[in-house]
C-alpha cells in the first residue's frame, strides 16, 4: 500500500462542517437519506458507462445498497456495488466543495445560527451531513475497472483535515463507515435503520437490503439471519401509479432528484402515451437555487431511458426560462446511447420538450388561480423566486406568450408597494371607463418608478399604471405589445394619448394652452436644438415642471442606460 498522505480541506469545507453539525442536528437522521442517494446516484453512474463497456461489471451484474451496523464497534456502514471513486475523485469530491454556488452561499451567511441554518438547508451538504452523527468517517472504494490493488481510504474526524490511502479493495464501490459519535447509540438498532430508511429512501429504484433478523422461539431474543431482506419498495418511483405514491414519497424523490433539503412547492406525474412515449415527474422547487442566474448552470432534469440512468442536467428536454424546474424524465423511443449531441436534434426530444413545457406551465397556472389561501401563497413564494426568470419566456417560447402573460405579476400603483401580484386580468378588470391601453412605467429602482413625474396625470385620473422595474423588464415588453387585444403604453414615450380617458372641455383647454406657448416653445427649440428631438407642450404633468420623454418608436431612457450598462 502507498504511503498515508494528509491533506487539509478546503477552507469551505471547515466552514461547513461547522455550521453544519450544529444547524443540522434536529435533523441528524438525514444522513442516511444522504448517504443512500449518493449510492443510488454511483448505481446510476456505473449502469451509464456499462452500456459501452460491459466489463465494468465484472461478474457482479445485480447493484444494490446495503446497510449494516455493529453495535460493539459502534459503526454504520452504507455500502454500494456503484461506479466508485479514484484517488484523484476522492480529494475533490471528498476534500472540496464543487457545487456550483458555492461563493455565493457563502458570502450570504452571516453568523446569526438560525439564519445560517436555514441558508444551509437550501444550499444541501450531502455527504457531509454523517459528521452530525459521527466523530469519524471511513470511506474504502474503488472505481469500476480499476484493479484490485488501486483501491483508496479516505479518513477524516470532519475537522481540519483528511488522511488518503491506497487499499486492496476486493468489491468494486464504495464503503461509507460511520464511527458514531457518543449519544448516538439508538442508531444501532435493525429496526430504527430500517424505519428511517423506509421515511426517506423507499423511492430509489435500487433494493437497499439488510440483514434479516427473526424472533427465537427457543431462545427468547432476535437473532440475525443468515440472509438479508430489501427494505425498500425497490421500483423507480416515477414508474408506479399516482395513486400508490404519497406525498412524503414525492417529497423524498424531490430532495433526492434535486440534492435540495427543501420541500418542493408542486409536482406532476404523468406518463404520455402516443406519438412519443414517456413519463414524467416534474417538480417546482420552494426556492431558487444560488446560482439561478448563472450562464453555466445546469439544469435540473435526469434523463433516463427506460428506466435506465443517461445523464443529469439533460437542458434539451426543457426551455431556459423553465431551468428551475427539477425531476426525471424516462423515455421509451430514445436510445440508450444517446449522447447530447444527438438529443439537441431528435424530434422525439422536441415533442418531449414541448409536452413537459405544457404541464409545466400547467402546473404554474393551477397554482395561480388556487382559490385557497394556501395554493395563493404558494404562487406568491414561486413568483418571489422564479418570476423573473418565468419572464424571460416572453421572449424565448412565442407558442406559449399568451399563457405566460397571464402567469406575470407586477407592482402595480393600486397598491403602491414593491410586491408583485397584480396580474394582467387584475389590470384589465380595474380598468376606467373608456381607458383601452394597459398603461406602464419602466424605471431601474421601485422608488424611481413609483414617485416618475410621468405618473402624476394618471394618479389624478384615477388610471392604474403598472410598475416594472426588473431588469428583464424592457427586454421583455419588446416582445409583449398587447394583452388580449389591449396595447401596452409606456406613460414615458411619445404624445401621450389619454384617447376617451380626455373629455371635451379638458381639450379645448389643452389646445389653447398650446397656442399660448407656442412662441416660448419654439424658442426653447432653437436653444436645445443640439439636446431634444422636440420640445412640446404636455398634460401630463401635474407638480414637476418638465420631464423627458422618448419618441414613440425610440428606446426608452431606461433601456438606452441598461443597454449601455451591458456594454453595447
Ligand atoms: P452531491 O451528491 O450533491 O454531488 P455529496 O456531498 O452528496 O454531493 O457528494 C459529493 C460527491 O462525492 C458526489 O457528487 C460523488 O461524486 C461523490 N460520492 C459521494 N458518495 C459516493 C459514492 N457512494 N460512490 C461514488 N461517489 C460518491
Ligand atoms: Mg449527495
Amino acid at each position: 500500500a502507498a504511503e498515508k498522505e494528509t491533506l487539509g480541506f478546503q477552507a469551505e469545507v471547515k466552514q461547513l462542517l461547522q455550521l453544519m453539525i450544529h444547524s443540522l442536528y434536529s435533523n441528524k437522521e438525514i444522513f442516511l437519506r444522504e448517504l443512500i442517494s449518493n449510492a443510488s446516484d454511483a448505481a446510476d453512474k456505473l449502469r451509464f458507462e456499462a452500456i459501452n463497456n460491459d466489463a465494468l461489471y465484472g461478474n457482479d451484474h445485480e447493484l444494490k445498497i446495503r446497510v449494516s451496523f455493529d453495535k460493539d464497534a459502534r459503526t454504520i456502514t452504507i455500502s454500494d456495488n456503484g461506479i466508485g471513486m479514484s484517488r484523484d475523485e476522492v480529494i475533490s469530491h471528498l476534500g472540496t466543495i464543487a457545487k456550483s454556488g458555492t461563493k455565493e452561499f457563502f458570502s450570504k451567511l452571516s453568523g446569526d445560527q438560525q439564519h445560517d441554518a436555514a441558508l444551509i438547508g437550501q444550499f444541501g451538504v450531502g455527504f457531509y451531513s454523517g459528521f452530525i452523527v459521527a466523530e469519524k468517517i471511513i470511506v474504502n472504494t474503488r472505481r469500476a475497472g480499476a484493479f484490485v490493488s488501486d483501491g483508496v481510504r479516505w479518513e477524516s474526524a470532519g475537522e481540519g483535515d483528511y488522511s488518503i490511502e491506497t487499499i486492496e479493495k476486493p468489491s468494486r464501490g464504495t464503503d461509507v463507515i460511520l464511527h458514531l459519535r457518543a449519544g448516538e447509540e439508538e442508531l444501532l438498532s435493525s429496526w430504527k435503520l430500517k424505519s428511517i430508511i423506509r421515511k426517506y429512501s423507499d423511492h430509489i429504484s435500487l433494493p437497499i437490503v439488510m440483514q434479516k433478523e427473526e424472533w427465537d422461539e427457543e431462545k427468547k431474543q432476535t437473532v440475525v439471519k443468515d440472509e438479508v431482506e430489501t427494505v425498500n419498495q425497490a421500483s423507480a418511483l416515477w414508474a408506479r401509479n399516482r395513486s400508490e405514491v404519497t406525498k412524503e414519497q414525492y417529497d423524498e424523490f424531490y430532495k433526492h432528484v434535486s440534492h435540495d433539503f427543501q420541500e418542493p412547492l408542486a409536482y406532476t406525474h404523468n406518463r404520455v402515451e402516443g406519438r412519443s412515449e414517456y413519463t414524467q415527474l416534474l417538480y417546482v422547487p420552494s426556492h431558487a437555487p444560488f446560482d439561478l442566474w448563472d450562464r453555466n448552470k445546469r439544469g435540473g432534469i435526469k434523463l433516463y431511458v427506460k428506466r435506465v440512468f443517461i445523464m443529469d442536467d439533460a437542458e434539451q428536454l426543457m426551455p431556459t426560462y423553465l431551468r428551475f424546474v427539477k425531476g426525471v424524465i424516462d423515455s421509451n423511443d430514445l436510445p440508450l446511447n444517446v449522447s447530447r449531441e444527438i438529443l439537441q436534434e431528435s424530434r422525439d426530444v422536441r415533442v418531449i420538450r414541448e409536452g413537459s413545457t405544457k404541464r409545466v406551465l400547467g402546473m404554474l397556472e393551477e397554482m395561480a388561480n388556487a382559490e385557497e389561501q394556501e395554493g395563493k401563497d404558494k404562487y406568491a413564494t414561486f413568483w418571489k423566486e422564479f418570476g423573473q426568470v418565468l419572464k424571460e419566456g416572453i421572449g424565448e417560447d412565442a407558442t406559449n406568450k399568451d399563457r405566460i402573460a397571464k402567469l406575470l405579476r407586477f407592482a402595480s400603483t393600486a397598491n403602491d408597494t414593491d410586491e408583485q401580484t397584480t396580474s394582467f386580468e387584475d389590470y384589465v378588470k380595474r380598468m376606467k371607463e373608456g381607458q383601452d391601453k394597459i398603461y406602464y412605467v419602466a424605471a431601474d429602482s421601485f422608488n424611481a418608478a413609483k414617485n416618475s413625474p410621468h405618473l402624476e396625470i394618471f394618479r389624478k385620473k384615477g388610471v392604474e399604471v403598472l410598475l416594472m422595474t426588473d431588469r428583464v423588464d424592457e427586454w421583455m415588453l419588446s416582445f409583449l405589445t398587447e394583452f388580449e387585444g389591449k396595447e401596452l403604453a409606456s406613460v414615458a414615450k411619445g404624445g401621450l394619448d389619454l384617447g376617451k380617458l380626455e373629455d371635451e372641455a379638458e381639450k379645448k383647454e389643452h389646445e389653447e394652452t398650446e397656442t399660448q406657448y407656442k412662441e416660448l416653445v419654439e424658442q426653447m427649440k432653437g436653444a436645445l436644438a443640439e439636446k431634444a428631438k422636440d420640445v412640446r407642450v404636455t398634460f401630463r404633468l401635474t407638480d414637476s415642471p418638465a420631464c423627458l420623454v422618448a419618441d414613440e418608436h425610440e428606446l426608452s431612457a431606461n433601456l438606452v442606460r441598461m443597454l449601455k450598462a451591458a456594454g453595447q
